[in-house]
């Protein structure tokens, strides 16, 4: 094999990113040095896009022998808070993360002021008093260039003083900002003298009052990966055209500065993650939790980290979901349903089966013993003979769900009706006799019988029965709420639409909540986020908001895709 295609051949097992930084290994840059950071704005909880990012970050180190750091990029005061800083450790570390240090923007404020003071003084930055409409007006075009400030050319010293003044409280917001003065006739709008500092009159979560003026992200980014060592800054494809006012700044740092080993951070970007039926972006989602369309951020519905691992989704999955996805350079959505897909096959992997009925009614089999209690083995989960088994008990009085039952049945309901065999897992074959209904038609009880010699696991009977049906103990169970989900929106790409506000097209049948629903003992002691396969229906969890008198349950996931079929025939 020639070189190039030796090359070729490993290449195909990595990422871009990950091709870039070993070609940077070999040729020895940055002394072997690769450090990378995760750098959120602590202005909302991680949604699932972020994973996406973090797994980058935090794999790329430490595939390399490198460092990630936390970086909160907290800037801006108005939209940021110490709770959502907390949430964002917890759910990196969730994840199985852990980040070398952790940093804040914030802590860089003097090292940015000293910086764009020196950018005044080399004559590369200048106040502007315009009203914001105004300097928008001026910047033209992408065809067309801007046109220059009247403040452009300002004399250094009062520039100086000027910006003294921006963060000495005494201005309003909005009566000034510094623009870093480069080109208004650039073919990239980044560069139409960018504004870099703004006064912001409002405390901040860490500096608390000590600053009015604060540095804007473009300015703040690329610095803060300068004065960290950071080698790859990672990021998302929006911001390629950010790019050249990233390595502009890096320019300036590096000439004003004296470090001779020729070290500085570049930026690379892949593609972010979209899912179908949600939004990733921490501004809407913080309008949902707010407008009361969901519970919590950590509502199982929502996108965010901590809704998947409230819904029951584990770290792993999401893992192994982001590697299937991968990380390319052009943007696109992908299905949810690859998401449940993989959740899925974790879940089957992992979680015992038991049984639990949802809707249930009363089946009284007829000539079973009144009083008699026979503990049958359960299997906790056939993909994994090591999980072992339990015991559920049989009784007379059983419930099962009201869906497995039709009185006057089409021809391929295998389920239960009137003069048909079925086996109840686990235990036996039972023949409906009868039912019971009320004055409404309501289904009150069922009546059947079983056969004593068609037990589970008895050898002697070979006999076939098309359906097989789940049920507990009528006298031995517990009663629980179970939550189940559907999509959060009601179409396919809700951050796409421009006719509604997102908001208006969410799905109203989003949560169901289902209050009296019959579980085997055997659950009487989960825990929660404990995960559960409730036979022929779905993947469920323990939801924290269980109480000693009364557990809760999510349904992570159904059993099967019912949705793309669903979507299908609409
Ligand atoms: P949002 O608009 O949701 O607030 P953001 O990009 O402003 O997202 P940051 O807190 O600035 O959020 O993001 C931290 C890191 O996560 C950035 O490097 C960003 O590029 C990355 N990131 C954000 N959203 C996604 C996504 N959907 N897919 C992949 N990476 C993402
Ligand atoms: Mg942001």
């Amino acid at each position: 094999m020639e070189k190039n295609s030796v090359l070729e051949e490993t290449n195909k097992s990595l990422n871009f990113i990950e091709v870039i930084i070993e070609k940077d290994l070999q040729e020895g840059k940055n002394d072997g040095r690769i450090q990378t950071r995760f750098p959120p704005e602590p202005n909302g909880y991680l949604h699932i896009g972020h994973a996406k990012a973090i797994c980058l970050d935090f794999g790329l180190a430490k595939k390399y022998g490198g460092l990630c750091n936390l970086r909160f990029d907290d800037t801006n005061p108005v939209k940021e808070d110490v709770e959502y800083v907390d949430s964002i450790k917890a759910d990196i570390k969730w994840l199985g993360f852990e980040w070398a240090n952790i940093y804040y923007a914030s802590d860089y404020f003097p090292q940015l002021w000293a910086f764009a003071i020196r950018l005044i003084k080399d004559g590369r930055a200048y106040i502007d008093e315009q009203s914001a409409e105004d300097i928008a007006q001026q910047k033209g075009s992408p065809t067309l260039a801007g046109t220059h400030s009247p403040h452009r050319e300002r004399l250094i010293e009062e520039n100086l003083s000027l910006f003294e003044k921006m963060n000495s409280g005494e201005l309003a917001e909005g009566a000034m900002v510094l623009r870093a003065k480069i080109d208004m006739a650039s073919s990239n709008m980044h560069f139409r003298d960018p504004i870099i500092y703004r006064i912001i009159d409002h405390p901040h979560h860490r500096t608390g009052t000590q600053w009015k003026a604060y540095p804007m992200y473009d300015f703040a980014h690329g610095e803060s990966d300068y004065f960290e060592g950071v080698t790859h800054s990672v990021c998302t494809l929006e911001f390629v055209v950010h790019r050249p006012l990233y390595d502009w700044f890096i320019d300036r740092l590096v000439e004003s500065g004296d470090d001779v080993s020729g070290y500085r951070p570049h930026q690379y970007e892949f593609n972010r993650l979209n899912l179908t039926y949600t939004i990733m972006s921490k501004r809407k989602l913080l309008e949902l939790v707010q407008g009361g369309f969901v519970r919590s951020w950590d509502d199982p519905r929502m996108p965010t980290i901590s809704g998947f691992r409230r819904r029951g989704y584990t770290s792993d999955s999401i893992h192994k979901f982001i590697d299937k996805i991968g990380y390319t350079k052009y943007d696109g959505v992908v299905d949810m349903s690859l998401l449940e897909h993989t959740i899925r096959e974790d879940l089957n992997l992992k979680s015992p089966r038991v049984s639990a009925v949802l809707n249930p009614v009363k089946l009284i089999i007829t000539n079973y013993p009144d009083d008699k209690e026979e503990m049958l083995e359960a299997c906790n989960n056939p993909e994994d003979e090591r999980m072992g088994s339990h015991e559920i008990v049989f009784t007379k009085e059983l419930y099962i769900e009201r869906e497995d039952f039709m009185e006057d049945a089409p021809k391929k309901y295998f389920r239960m009706t009137p003069g048909q065999e079925v086996r109840l897992k686990n235990a036996y074959i039972v023949k409906c006799i009868s039912c019971k209904k009320d004055e409404a038609g309501e289904i009150e009880e069922i009546y059947a019988e079983y056969d004593p010699q068609t037990r589970s696991g008895m050898s002697q009977s070979n006999k076939k029965v098309k359906g097989t049906l789940h049920w507990v103990s009528a006298r031995h169970n517990i009663c629980a709420e179970v939550r189940i989900y559907d999509r959060l929106f009601d179409v396919e790409n809700p951050g796409a639409e421009k006719e509604k506000k997102f908001t208006e097209l969410l799905n109203p049948n989003s949560l169901t909540v289902l209050s009296n629903c019959r579980l085997e003992m055997e659950l009487a002691t989960a825990k929660t986020y404990d995960n559960f396969q409730f036979q022929r229906l779905g993947y469920f969890n323990v939801d924290p908001d269980s109480t000693a008198d009364k557990l809760v349950f999510n349904r992570t996931v159904s059993l099967k895709d019912s949705w793309s079929k669903i979507k299908d025939k609409k």
